[in-house]
């Protein structure tokens, strides 16, 4: 038999009520902030990852699906952010509309060692507005975030905010890290001591004991930040003060991906465990350029949909029971008979199926109760010959005989 590659999921009909019900919060939620909807391909040139997201970072070195056609290397999307950058560029939309609001829903692909909340087919929801540098979209985006948790019911999730600053200071905190990290290096993990030659930034958010010591000792103040990028920091500041959204600022969050300049935001919840981030963005100013676009601003995030289903209470979210009428037929010229009900039932925009697998009328009644159905109609050769049909109030257990033709009706009302 076969089985499905490790870290995929099959997502079943019990739960997909809930997948349902978080895209179309989703869309709700990016409507009411204008944003629209963008569905590029799930596969890319894989070069353009490596150019967004930068050649020494985890993804592009360990973590793509590389797909080898005969002489193009493809690549199943890791992220979402890079593959709307080159539909911006790709369609012009920098010389038509220049500003736009995007969301997206849909598969990711990274190739990691799966655990809890770490899959290698996951799903995100996130957005991008591309062609503003305004503190204020910050702000929109990480108020966006906010609300799209509220509507999920979701709580006690903490807003770490950080910013990187432009190129020219995330280097100045590069060189000011290789400086102070030097003579601790025999102590730090073998990944990090890679990471030191490659992206000394990533260092500041390793997990592993070893390094958490030494870095949680280091004085990161924003003394690297130019003036313009540290106004910027405070106008996004002022503006989540001023709406009443929470958050914790955090010197050493600093994301994995080289485009990422200025505001930076991680969303993590207790809950998670060891993979605690629900959802992840920031300011990519340098990324539309870098593609071949013009020098303008733009701000995105992603949330991991199965990490929001891990905490969303799915208690509060029990699939709500479908009104469905159950149709059981006894005798041929009744099951014939039913094919018509059915049509009519279904023409009316009521939900309705009957027995294919020629139960009995306990059995059939058995699946009725198990669908959680709201009516049962009973329709045998006898009944038929009357023109009328039994049916019975789940809920209550009543059970009526009503005319044929008078049905639709009785079941609207
Ligand atoms: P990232 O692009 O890595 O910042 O991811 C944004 C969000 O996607 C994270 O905060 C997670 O919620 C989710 N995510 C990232 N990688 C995975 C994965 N391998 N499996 C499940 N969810 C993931």
């Amino acid at each position: 038999m076969f089985k499905r590659i490790t870290g995929t999921k099959d997502i079943l009909p019990q739960e997909v009520g809930l997948w349902q019900d978080i895209e179309e919060k989703s869309r709700k939620i990016f409507s009411c902030y204008n944003y629209q909807e963008i569905r590029p391909p799930l596969i890319e040139d894989a070069l353009l990852f490596n150019r967004s997201l930068g050649e020494s970072t985890e993804i592009v070195q360990k973590q793509m699906f590389l797909v080898k056609n005969q002489k193009e290397l493809y690549a199943l999307r890791p992220e979402g952010t890079a593959s709307v950058v080159r539909a911006y560029l790709e369609n012009s939309l920098d010389k038509t509309t220049g500003f736009v609001k995007f969301y997206y829903l849909g598969a990711m692909f990274r190739l990691e060692r799966p655990q809890k909340g770490r899959f290698r087919q996951f799903h995100h929801i996130g957005c991008e507005v591309i062609g503003s540098a305004d503190p204020g979209v910050d702000v929109e985006v990480i108020s966006l975030a906010d609300a799209l948790l509220e509507s999920f019911c979701i709580k006690d999730y903490k807003i770490k905010l950080n910013t990187l600053g432009c190129p020219d200071d995330k280097l100045a905190l590069t060189q000011a890290l290789r400086k102070a990290l030097k003579d601790k290096l025999p102590r730090l993990c073998d990944e990090c001591k890679e990471r030191f030659k490659t992206n000394v930034l990533r260092i500041l958010d390793c997990k592993e004991e070893a390094c958490l010591a030494i870095t949680r000792n280091l004085n990161i103040h924003e003394d690297y930040l130019c003036a313009g990028c540290k106004t910027h920091f405070l106008k996004v500041k002022d503006g989540l003060d001023a709406l009443g959204i929470n958050y914790e600022i955090t010197p050493h969050l600093v994301r994995g991906l080289d485009y990422y300049t200025r505001t930076v935001f991680e969303i993590s919840h207790p809950d998670l465990g060891a993979q605690d981030a629900l959802g992840a963005g920031g300011r990519y100013d340098g990324l539309v350029h870098e593609l071949g676009g013009p020098a303008v601003g733009a701000i995105g995030f992603a949330f991991g949909v199965e990490r929001l289903l891990l905490i969303m209470d799915s208690s509060a979210h029990e699939l709500i029971g479908k009104d469905i009428v159950y149709v059981i037929t006894l005798g041929d010229e009744a099951r014939k008979e039913s094919l018509k009900l059915l049509a009519d039932l279904r023409k009316n925009a009521i939900i309705a199926d009957t027995d294919y697998e020629n139960k009995s009328l306990k059995g059939a009644m058995r699946k009725a109760n198990d669908l959680k159905a709201k009516y049962v109609l009973i329709m045998g050769d006898d009944e038929l010959k009357k023109g009328t049909i039994t049916v019975k109030n789940m809920a209550s257990g009543e059970q009526k005989e009503v005319r044929l033709e008078g049905i639709i009706g009785e079941l609207k009302c």
